[in-house]
């Protein structure tokens, strides 16, 4: 069974986030979305709310998964038998950062490979930071969200 962990803030999810998974589906057996959970970092919403949008919009994908984890992802990998990590690359810095962090992945979860998909152009610019942004500024983030969620600013 081949079992891929989607790691992430999902701080709150984007459909950049929902066309990875939905492009990743063929791939692999089953997908694991799950949110990494970082005391050091600031979120604006709560992990009950991030892990209640993603059950939201993935209900209807059978092979879709929604967890969480604490500490380190490789370890957790290896807990549920996930032998893939996906990520997604969007330009040149996510690149850089997600080479190193993939490396050490490989070492610390004993062979984890990660699978890396090129954002499709439509949703490269989207980011949660930036999402988060229009939030807080009091924009309207519909254009950035699944439909199946509702965000009150
Ligand atoms: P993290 O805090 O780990 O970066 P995110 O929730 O921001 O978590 O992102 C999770 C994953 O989704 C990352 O691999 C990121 O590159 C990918 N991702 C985020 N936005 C997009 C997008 N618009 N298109 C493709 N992949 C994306």
């Amino acid at each position: 069974m081949k079992i891929a962990v989607f790691p992430g803030s999902f701080d709150p999810i984007t459909i950049g986030h929902v066309d990875m998974v939905k492009r990743a589906l063929p791939l692999f057996d089953e997908i694991v979305v799950a949110v990494g959970v970082n005391s050091t970092k600031k979120n604006l919403f709560s992990l009950e709310q991030r892990l209640e949008w993603l059950r939201q919009v993935f209900a209807e994908y059978p092979s879709v998964k929604v967890d969480y984890f604490e500490k380190l992802t490789a370890h957790y990998c290896l807990r549920i038998g996930a032998r893939y990590l996906l990520r997604g690359l969007r330009n040149g810095s996510d690149f850089d950062y997600e080479k190193t962090i993939s490396q050490l992945n490989h070492i610390v979860g004993g062979g984890i490979e990660t699978v890396f998909l090129i954002a499709q152009p439509e949703f490269s610019h989207i980011s949660s930071t930036i999402v988060r942004e229009i939030i807080v500024g009091g924009g309207d983030a519909a254009p950035f969200i699944p439909k199946e969620i509702q965000i009150i600013a």
